[in-house]
């Protein structure tokens, strides 16, 4: 079997050689491209399969605005695993079978909880809980994430919601995927759910990842203009992975931006990563943007963040994504563990 390495190498090699531009009649230009890789034998043993199979993986990446994607059998329209899967998911959503997770986001200037992310799981009858990168792609192809993301928005909201009648002002973001970002019903639907739940709206913040933004700049930039004139934030996920430009970073009406957790989880032992970190804390404060990282997994991250000036810290070292109930528990124990520090 191909190890990951021997992957990571040939794709490098392929991704140097289009870094630089290519002249052609005077005209630099720059090349994007996607890769699908399929391997043998583990994809197919014959030339055909192997071939029809990279394509899956191909037509996944440039969906997904990626470099590259290996094949797998849930990219596949027609592999029956992936149709159960699809059935399953659509009973999952009627039935109630998915729960919400809730991260706190601790403020580095107020040392306070000042909000959660959701995130999606499901838990299935036979498989146990599934995180949502094993479903929310396959979503995103097959059209059940429109009902998935309205399920996300009922639940959240409806969270929030309880939250605040019991005192408890927590900002609570909720992840767009790409398709559900860029459908025109979106806002009228969001800003339509939002007056049934008695919740601010800028208590709601929107996680848009750049990748999404750039498939359609201008429809992105309208649709966020509608949300944000109702008082809605957004915050611009994966921060760093993206390809956005300067210029339409600076006209976004964004208020956040969370750098990527590949940059954070490691920039104590690589130097790269700080200095990505550093340049992007220092470009979201330039153009008037709150910065969040996520990823904070240990105590020494958190305090080289802080020196750097980071805003908000999200991520392992302070609590992982926790069912609702876990969650107000572990609220609690904080409370006490500050009233016995003050005593
Ligand atoms: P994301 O939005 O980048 O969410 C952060 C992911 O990092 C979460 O994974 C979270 O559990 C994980 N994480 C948090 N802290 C740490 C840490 O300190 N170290 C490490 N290594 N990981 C950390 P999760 O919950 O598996 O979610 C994966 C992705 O699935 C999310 O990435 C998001 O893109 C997507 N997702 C989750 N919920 C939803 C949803 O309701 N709707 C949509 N469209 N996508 C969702
Ligand atoms: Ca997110
Ligand atoms: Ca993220």
């Amino acid at each position: 079997m191909a190890e990951n390495t021997d992957i990571n190498h040939i794709v490098g090699k392929i991704q140097k050689i289009f870094i630089e531009f290519f002249s052609i009649e005077k005209l630099a230009l720059e090349i994007q491209f996607s890769i699908g890789i399929a391997i043998f034998p583990e994809h197919g043993k014959d030339v055909d399969t192997i071939m029809q199979r990279a394509n899956v993986a191909l037509y996944a990446a440039k969906q997904d605005s990626k470099r590259y994607t290996m094949y797998s059998s849930q990219l596949d329209k027609h592999n029956p695993h992936r149709l159960t899967m699809m059935g399953e998911l659509r009973q999952a959503i009627e039935n109630d079978e998915l729960v919400l997770h809730f991260q706190p986001k601790i403020s580095l200037h107020t040392h306070s909880i000042i909000g959660v992310e959701a995130l999606v799981r499901w838990n299935h009858p036979k498989h146990g809980f599934m995180p949502p990168d094993d479903f929310i792609s396959m979503a995103e192809r097959t059209g059940l994430i429109k009902p998935l993301s309205i399920w996300v928005l009922n639940h959240a909201l409806g969270q929030a919601e309880k939250w605040h009648s019991q005192n408890l002002k927590l900002s609570i973001a909720i992840n767009l995927s790409p398709t559900t970002f860029l459908d025109t019903e979106l806002p009228n639907l969001i800003i339509g759910m939002l007056s049934l739940y008695d919740i601010p709206a800028d208590f709601v913040i929107f996680e848009i990842t750049e990748s999404s933004m750039i498939k359609d700049p201008d429809l992105a930039m309208e649709i966020m203009n509608r949300l944000t004139d109702k008082g809605i934030k957004i915050s611009i996920d994966d921060f760093g992975t993206g390809y956005s430009s300067l210029a339409y970073l600076k006209n976004l009406p964004a208020s956040e931006v969370k750098i990527d957790k590949s940059f954070v989880t490691d920039m104590l032992k690589n130097n790269n990563d700080t200095v990505i970190v550093k340049s992007i804390i220092d470009l979201g404060h330039n153009l008037s943007l709150n910065v969040v990282a996520e990823g904070v997994e240990d105590k020494e991250t958190a305090v080289r963040l802080k020196a750097l000036g980071c805003d908000v810290l999200q991520g392992y070292y302070f609590s992982k994504p926790l069912s609702n109930n876990n969650f107000l528990n572990w609220l609690s124990k904080k409370k006490n563990k500050k009233a016995v520090q003050k005593s």
